[in-house]
């Protein structure tokens, strides 16, 4: 049976703004001994500024951006939410019809009777797209666009780090956590994010399942002798954040199914209490023995 101060520990918790989904997860947060982090929107603010547009003929830039936004406005994905915000022309977006959201990809559809591709890279070069090569990769992101299986343009968006981050990783890794960040993103925009935060342990270009994978993998590397816990935003996260010992999401972003998928849930999308998650599961152990 789980010890009453396990369930205070949940009182507690939740006037703090972090919602456990039952008493277990509290103490089993004193079992992690890997902390794995999503990237987009969950170690960086997920809200992004676009910082360039590249047309190539007969495309002008605003042909790009309306058509990005355009299709995008059938995605509840952040980077789909900046360019719709990104669109300030005169005109109203254009409807899309068969709009399709391909997780951790892209979005898809047909436009005025032509079939526009926007998304990552990979994305459109398995769909034969021959892409014009990126001269400066910063780590930023970076949305591609085609027309009919044509290459168009791309749009650069700069994503900015959590202000919490720094000082959530270094205490995770006070705690003697081993740390690791897992995304969707590209090799570049990955390695950025974990070097700064320095995460020596990043996977990047991973799928929703390729998550899945990796956080297996990192459960055999420990054998049992410690839990592994994912913290995520939710895009695309629902089957890793499921698969984890712990699954910790960020809230308030209207995300149910992240929500869902949970056991712990970080409110108001405030990932400063992820350390306070922590010392309550710590606070609460010691009063057991
Ligand atoms: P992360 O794992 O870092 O949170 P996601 O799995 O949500 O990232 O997305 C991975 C990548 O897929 C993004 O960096 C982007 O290149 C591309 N992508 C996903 N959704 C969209 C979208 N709606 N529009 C354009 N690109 C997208
Ligand atoms: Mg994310």
């Amino acid at each position: 049976s789980i010890p009453l101060t396990f369930c205070a520990a949940i009182g507690r918790a939740s006037r703090l703004g972090i919602l456990f989904k039952g008493s277990a997860f509290v103490d089993a947060l004193n079992r992690v001994r890997m902390v794995a982090f999503d990237k987009t929107g969950t170690l960086t603010e997920g809200d992004f500024e676009v910082s360039e547009v590249r047309a190539w003929p007969p495309f002008s830039r605003k042909d790009i951006l309306f058509v990005a936004a355009s299709l995008e406005a059938v995605s509840p994905h952040p980077i789909a939410r900046s360019i719709v915000r990104a669109w300030s022309g005169s005109r109203e977006l254009e409807r899309v019809e068969d709009g399709k959201v391909v997780a951790g990809k892209g979005v898809c559809g047909m436009l005025k009777g032509r079939f526009v591709m926007v998304g990552k890279a990979s994305w459109l070069q398995e769909a034969g797209v021959v892409l014009q090569a990126d001269d400066k990769e910063d780590g930023s992101v970076v949305v591609e666009l085609a027309v009919d299986g044509v290459y168009a343009g791309r749009i650069k968006l700069a994503d900015r780090m959590r202000g919490a981050a720094p000082a959530v990783v270094d205490f995770l890794r006070g705690a003697g956590c081993e740390l690791a960040v897992l995304t969707g993103d590209t090799v570049v925009a990955g390695q950025y994010v974990a070097r700064r935060l320095r995460i020596p342990t990043f996977h990047t270009n991973l799928l929703p399942d390729a998550k899945v994978s990796c956080l297996e993998l990192f459960q055999r590397r420990l054998g049992g002798k410690g839990y592994v816990a994912f913290v995520g935003d939710g895009m695309n996260d629902a089957p890793v954040l499921t698969r984890a010992d712990i699954g910790i999401a960020m809230g308030g972003l209207g995300s149910d199914v992240a929500m869902e998928a949970a056991d712990v849930v970080l409110m108001a999308n405030d990932l400063s209490k992820l350390p306070i998650a922590f010392g309550l599961a710590q606070h609460a152990r010691r009063l057991v023995r």
